[in-house]
């Protein structure tokens, strides 16, 4: 399985197997309850599923503009006046095929081959492997349990004459992290300080609890004019499989963005961009009901792990924990997840795999609480006889 592939270009050949799929293969050889993956298992709210079904019958079916249908982009532009106080020009809104299309735009656009992305590590594995794709070169920044803090020496270590740009995930996968506003500080200090452009990716920005919220780093001083900031709709509106994304930055960063988006997709998804309409303009009470939502889930699943006895780390954004495997005699994670499902019927994921520090990220496993309660309720059930 780990022969290289004779076809594929060598740069990408350490990216051939992603742990997604292996434990998502574990989970249904096995009939885990699949706590790997981080979709939900139920569906978004009913009037953006509805819009989306109007805008197929209203025949909104052909290639949308290639920017996106101008009612989405001027959402988008909405939504970060309404959350975050941003003045975004819906002419400087770009839609994508999901988040992952901006990402990888971005850094195709903006990254010349030899030039050098900072990371940090634990990172998206689509992050490694686009940098990879675009030919430049990965620099991680280890964030550190249990709080998964950054040191601010660290980073200014990890930046060159090389250095183009920082890739920032907050709140972060997998760990659950959100960036403090002093890291956020930080990171625009050094960012203004070596004249670097920021990518920033917002999936979660919607998910976070303990009263932490969640703060855009283009709202910093300085910050706008050099920040790709990105997002999409698939976790905010349980709509992953939709790939409604969108990115913005001022003008002509956006373009060289859009420069390559055109090349890749052109467009995509002409009634789900209209369905996405609908899902910004949701109420607040839609968007406070997904975090208390989540929070009691994460609570729940937090104390279950607890319980089941792995040290649990905390985690005030995403639907992520992260927990140390150790208390449970393994010391490597990869080993606890691949037995796992065997032991007691439930799948999760060895973040070992998203460093480049291998001994930081060793005994730590991730899961994933976007399911159903009850559901949950049965994998903590099953996981408790872990601790006898
Ligand atoms: C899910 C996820 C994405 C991908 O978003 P899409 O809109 O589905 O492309 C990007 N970044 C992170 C951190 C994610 O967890």
């Amino acid at each position: 399985m780990n022969d290289p592939n004779p076809h594929l270009v060598e740069r990408m050949q350490g990216h051939r197997l992603s742990i997604f799929a292996e434990m998502s293969m574990l989970a249904l050889e096995t009939g885990a309850i699949n706590l790997g993956q981080g979709f939900p298992d139920t569906d978004g709210p009913s009037e953006v599923l509805d819009a989306a079904v109007a805008a197929i019958r209203a025949g909104h079916n052909q290639y949308p503009p290639d920017r996106g249908i101008p009612e989405l982009r001027q959402a988008v532009a909405d939504h970060q006046r309404r959350f975050y106080g941003l003045d975004v020009d819906p002419a400087d809104v770009m839609v994508s095929t999901g988040a992952s299309e901006a990402l990888g735009a971005s850094i195709l656009a903006l990254v010349e081959p030899g030039q050098e992305v900072v990371v940090f590590e634990p990172y998206f594995d689509l992050y490694a492997a686009i940098i990879e794709l675009a030919g430049g070169v990965r620099r991680s920044v280890t964030l550190r349990a249990p709080d998964y803090s950054f040191d601010e020496a660290d980073l200014e270590a990890a930046i060159g004459p090389d250095t183009r740009l920082i890739l920032l995930n907050t709140p972060h996968n997998p760990t659950g992290k959100v960036f403090s506003s002093d890291e956020l500080a930080a990171i625009a200090r050094v960012a203004l300080q070596h004249d670097l452009l920021v990518v920033t990716d917002e999936v979660y920005e919607h998910m976070t609890y303990d009263g932490i919220r969640h703060v855009p780093l283009a709202t910093l001083p300085g910050m706008a004019d050099r920040t790709v900031t990105i997002s999409s709709g698939g976790k905010s509106f349980g709509t992953t499989g939709w790939k409604v994304g969108w990115a913005h930055a001022k003008s002509d960063l956006i373009q060289a963005v859009h420069t390559i988006k055109q090349h890749l997709t052109f467009t995509s998804g002409a009634p789900f961009q209209r369905a996405m309409v609908t899902a910004l303009n949701l109420g607040d009470d839609y968007f406070t009901g997904l975090a208390a939502d989540l929070w009691a889930k994460r609570d729940r699943v937090s104390a279950g792990l607890a319980a089941a006895g792995l040290d649990v780390y905390p985690a005030p954004g995403t639907y992520y924990l992260t927990a140390d495997v150790r208390p449970l005699g393994y010391d490597d994670g990869m080993d606890f997840c691949r037995d796992l499902p065997g032991r007691c019927g439930v799948v999760a994921i060895p973040n070992r795999v998203f460093y480049d520090d291998q001994q930081a990220g060793r005994s730590i496993v991730r899961f994933a609480y976007c399911k159903r309660i009850e559901v949950l309720d049965e994998a903590m059930d099953r996981l408790s006889g872990l601790a006898a």
